[in-house]
């Protein structure tokens, strides 16, 4: 029985890519020693990959920036702007990744990667794309795995996932070029055929919305790159979610074998395995890549037996995904507490858990293996680090009383008069600039060279600063400016029991940037207050309000990893919950303003539309669960750096925020347009201000973005801020760019 991964993260466990990257683009590093670099990660994953004993490699997967970007540029899918550069050393490449600042030419835009948090670059194709075969790339990376003696399998994005990915540009339709890019993947399949008895090609839209023109090409294109393929074997992958719409699809494309996500998408098993066609293979990913859980043994064990019962020895034992959306080693973690450690798997396990199902059905595994898995199943399954009787019980106590707040917003706002807002009151987002000392500082906290005093005084000098400034700028409502915080979602799991954090765990977010998401692994409850110290220090400073800044609950799940023995709903409501006692402290110590920020409100959006209704109703009612502790007279304030709406819309006004705070600046307040056919019912302040780029807004181009959002909102209900925090600025710009946003708001007050 084959086993194999999908794909296996490329930074390294030191993260060794985004150095080597970092390093090329300062011009430290010279093009082929970081190509060497390069080679060596490869090396190092093919190895662990056979050392696991699974049958072959994955080639191909590994990128410079972007696997996507890579197809793109592999079809010569180049955009016009890039055309003329060199192709040498990765040039015209990561120009297309990172725009050319020099001559103006914006990068090609980033997307999530489906419902994960990485980000593709988003595939332009215009009318004049004729796509053009430039396969060296993962030729070459296929030919050094087989020359190193290893069992090749090439993995390339398919083309009806690929053309569904990419943009049109000026509404050109891109499906129109399926044709001809079809006939340079079937020259790509020829290429790659001499080299591999398998190839894995990539169609995770067949588990998602695929587009009606992808559906009506999709079995005619696979006929074409079978064929193309001759000897070699196509095994359609997908992931993420169940094939269940386009199950005729995928049984109909004539490849060798069909890749199914078991993790995520095993809810119609039964009816794949009665529709199976007799000359497909079935590779069963049931090896969860986008967590950090060990595998349960006995669990697959149970579903790969069904799989065996119907089709013998026509399956494969896979990973459910790529493994790019897991961390590299978890035995890098040497701090970790080793009774958590016990439950998870990062990459590297993640590859020899895959082997070990494998040969546990073949009868040829160690017992001894899945014993101590079992073990450690039936110990986190009962550990008192994680089951919380009173958090539980707390949970199933929720009243609907608790979902809402004393009055509809009408009321509340006569109730809120008494803060003494001005029209068009103007506000921030919460974080000022982070500048090095702040950095410093914290870093030395954390490495015990300063005192938890130094540290406490440092930053309340720091706060001290912030609410100087901005009341010499003349802000409104004001805010604490987070010196304290190195990561909105981080700052609070450090705080709640249920957490843990990784020394290691980077995972890619895009390009050379990682994240390390925190790990919940148990029920969550908040021991004590978190941000009261701080905000009321900040208010005892001035008379203005001062804004409490909490991050949502939604927010603090869709950025770490999160437990899979309890459904994601109640992992929420266990955080809303936790947050709920924060924002009822913030009130009862006399902040009258609280800002609870939800910028991944979207982000867990599922897959595919029908299941969208599901999500935004516990989304929704986690955000209310954690805002309505409070009195009318309290402003609950919401963020969101968002700005495709018109999806959302009714959920975000479900949210019954007081007021919303979203990025609008960079699609000059089109945004707004999702307000013509729905009115926003309570306050709402449209980013002014593209925090994103260094430039200073003229106070003119402010009016009249403020104007163009009159024609959506009244006067009464629109607030001015910019587009999110400002942690990533420097003062230098952030002071004058205030200072024409506070004169623009006060040109409006007059009109
Ligand atoms: N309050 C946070 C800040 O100002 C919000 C950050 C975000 O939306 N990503 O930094
Ligand atoms: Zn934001």
């Amino acid at each position: 029985m084959k086993k194999h991964i999908l794909g296996f993260p490329r930074m390294g466990i030191r993260r060794e890519l985004k150095a080597a990257l970092e390093s090329l683009w300062k011009g430290e590093l010279a093009f082929d020693l970081f190509e060497e670099r390069c080679r060596e990660l490869r090396l190092r994953h093919w190895t662990i990959q056979k050392d696991a004993g699974l049958s072959m490699v994955t080639t191909g997967d590994f990128a410079w920036y972007d696997h996507v970007l890579d197809t793109a540029y592999m079809f010569n899918a180049i955009p016009e702007r890039f055309r003329a550069l060199p192709k040498e050393n990765g040039e015209l490449y990561f120009k297309m990744a990172r725009g050319d600042e020099r001559f103006n030419t914006p990068a090609m835009e980033m997307t999530k990667w489906f419902n994960t948090n990485y980000h593709y670059i988003t595939p332009e194709i215009d009318k004049d794309f004729v796509p053009q075969l430039n396969a060296e790339k993962i030729l070459k990376e296929t030919k050094e795995a087989l020359d190193a003696g290893f069992v090749v399998k090439p993995v390339v994005v398919g083309p009806i996932t690929f053309l569904s990915l990419a943009k049109g540009v000026d509404g050109y339709n891109c499906w129109e070029k399926a044709a001809v890019l079809v006939d340079s993947y079937a020259q790509l399949l020829a290429e790659l055929a001499q080299y591999a008895e398998w190839i894995q090609i990539d169609e995770p839209i067949l588990a998602g919305e695929l587009p009606e023109e992808g559906r009506k090409i999709f079995v005619e294109t696979y006929q074409k790159l079978n064929a193309a393929a001759g000897n070699a074997k196509l095994l359609l992958a997908t992931y993420f979610d169940s094939v269940d719409d386009n199950l005729d699809l995928a049984l109909q494309s004539g490849c060798a074998a069909l890749h199914l996500d078991l993790t995520r998408g095993g809810k119609n098993l039964d009816e794949v395995l009665e529709k199976f066609p007799q000359n497909m293979i079935l590779s069963a990913g049931i090896v969860d890549g986008r967590n950090i859980w060990k595998n349960n043994f006995a669990a697959s064990v149970a579903t790969l037996r069904k799989i065996q019962a119907k089709l013998g020895d026509r399956m494969m034992v896979a990973s459910s995904c790529s493994l790019l959306h897991s961390p590299v080693d978890l035995s890098e973690e040497t701090l970790m507490d080793p009774e958590i450690k016990n439950w998870m798997a990062f990459a590297v396990q993640k590859c020899s858990e895959v082997a070990f199902l494998s040969d546990y059905l073949d009868g040829t595994c160690d017992w001894r293996i899945a014993a101590e898995n079992a073990v450690a199943m039936q110990e986190r399954a009962q550990s008192s680090r994680i089951h919380r009787p009173e958090v539980k019980e707390r949970l199933a106590s929720v009243t609907s009383d608790m979902l809402s707040r004393k009055s509809p917003y009408p009321v509340r706002r006569k109730a809120q008069e008494s803060l003494n807002l001005p029209l068009f009151p103007t506000t921030t987002i919460g974080s000022f600039p982070q500048t090095p000392e702040i950095r410093r500082t914290r870093r030395a906290l954390r490495k015990n060279e300063i005192s938890q005093e130094e540290y406490v005084e440092f930053m309340k000098k720091e706060i001290a600063f912030v609410v100087q400034k901005q009341e010499e700028l003349g802000l409104d409502v004001l805010v604490h400016g987070e010196p304290e915080r190195n990561d909105m979602v981080e700052y609070f799991g450090e705080q709640l029991n249920g957490f843990v954090f990784t020394q290691n765990g980077w995972v890619q977010s895009y390009g050379s940037r990682c994240v390390k998401p925190p790990v919940i692994y148990g029920d969550v409850s908040r021991p004590a207050p978190m941000t009261i110290d701080w905000i009321c220090y900040a208010q005892s400073l001035t008379k203005k309000p001062m804004k409490g800044m909490l991050t949502g609950p939604v927010t603090i799940l869709c950025w770490s990893f999160v437990r899979d023995d309890v459904d994601r709903e109640t992992v929420c409501k266990q955080i809303a919950l936790a947050i709920r006692d924060e924002t009822a402290d913030l009130e009862k110590n006399g902040v009258r303003v609280i800002q609870i920020d939800e910028a991944a409100l979207s982000e867990g959006m599922p897959i595919k539309k029908r299941d969208a209704a599901a999500y935004l109703k516990w989304a929704v009612e986690s955000f209310r669960l954690t805002s309505t502790p409070v009195e009318d007279e309290t402003q609950i304030h919401t963020h969101m750096c968002y700005s495709e709406f018109n999806k959302i819309i009714r959920a975000i006004a479900e949210m019954d925020a007081d007021v919303i705070s979203i990025e609008a600046c960079r699609s000059k307040m089109e945004l707004l347009e999702a307000f013509r056919e729905f009115e926003y019912p309570n306050e709402i302040g449209p980013g002014v201000y593209d925090i994103h780029s260094p430039r200073i807004p003229e106070t003119e181009e402010i009016v009249d973005l403020l104007e163009r959002s009159l024609q959506y909102e009244p006067a009464e209900r629109l607030w001015v801020n910019p587009d999110c925090g400002l942690k990533t600025r420097r003062w230098e710009e952030v002071l004058p760019s205030l200072e024409h946003m506070v004169a623009a708001a006060k040109i409006m007050r007059e009109k």
